[in-house]
């Protein structure tokens, strides 16, 4: 068969990549720090999209914690539509990318901010999901848990058996991170001797300030983001800019064969 002919990505970009394989090939342990950008591909809009759904729920007046407790159905409303695009979502070929990365024991771990649960779909074994998972809600007043998709969104907001209130399992503005969560984030990020920083705007704490504390532990720092984001050189070694559907199964073919264990 005729393998299919991909796009060249232009002679910087291609050595960029090249660069970036040798790297990742040499590593001891790799880590990877991903945002809404990855999962863009998938057919969710990212929050700092100009059009779509952030375009009429601004995330930081509907998607805090506050805003919850105040008026649950009235956030509820941000969140239903949020489900549908989610719902319908599958892994694109850049999570797909990142887990074949693990299964050849290049990737140890994946912190990811995103909460839907494509990375684990994909294949991702090692996931730290620093701002929790749409797959389960639970009761604000009994605190069963329940799974996301078991609950109809018809009337909002939905409730669990005991009329309290069901809330998604994750984190909104204004919440707390569970320790071990960070701790996981942290020590994932501390211990890499190479991050992959991954379709994040790096505007949102304590996300944020990973790649840095991973460049200050020695790491290299490579930047997959269709776009300039809040990380300056000072942090970044390599900027491969392009979707990370494209990017990321580029690095894959860049990184070669898998390593002898
Ligand atoms: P963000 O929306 O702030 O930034 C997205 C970044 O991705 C931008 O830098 C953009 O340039 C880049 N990008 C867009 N399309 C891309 C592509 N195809 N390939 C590579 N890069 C691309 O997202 P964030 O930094 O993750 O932080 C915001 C918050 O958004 C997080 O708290 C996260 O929980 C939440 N969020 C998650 C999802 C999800 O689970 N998929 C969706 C929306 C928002
Ligand atoms: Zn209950």
């Amino acid at each position: 068969m005729i393998p299919a002919r991909r796009p060249p990505l232009g002679p910087q970009l291609e050595s960029l990549l090249l660069e970036a394989g040798g790297r990742l090939r040499a590593s001891r342990a790799a880590a990877a720090l991903t945002g809404a950008g990855l999962s863009v591909e998938s057919g969710i809009p990212p929050f700092r999209a100009d059009v779509g759904l952030w375009d009429r729920y601004d995330p930081l007046e509907y998607g805090t914690l506050e805003a919850f407790e105040r008026d649950p159905a009235r956030v509820w409303m941000m969140l239903r539509e949020l489900s549908v695009a989610l719902r319908g979502a599958r892994p694109n070929s850049g999570h797909e990318a990142l887990a074949q990365l693990e299964s050849v024991g290049i990737l140890s771990c994946v912190v990811t901010q995103n909460i839907d649960g494509l990375h684990q779909e994909a294949g991702s074994r090692r996931v730290v999901e620093l701002h929790g998972s749409w797959r389960t809600m639970t009761c604000t007043r009994c605190r069963r848990s329940i799974g996301s998709s078991k609950v109809p969104l018809t009337d909002l907001p939905p409730r669990c058996a005991c009329s309290g209130v069901l809330k998604p399992d994750v984190t909104l503005f204004g919440e707390i991170i569970p320790a071990h969560v960070i701790d996981a984030a942290w020590q994932a990020v501390r211990s890499c001797d190479c991050l992959l920083v991954v379709g994040t705007s790096a505007e949102v704490s304590p996300a944020s300030s990973l790649p840095q504390a991973a460049r200050d532990a020695g790491a290299c720092v490579i930047e997959i983001n269709i776009d300039c984001t809040a990380l300056d050189d000072a942090v970044v070694d390599l900027r491969l800019q392009g979707p990370a559907g494209v990017i990321l199964p580029r690095l894959v073919e860049a990184v070669g064969a898998p390593r002898e264990n």
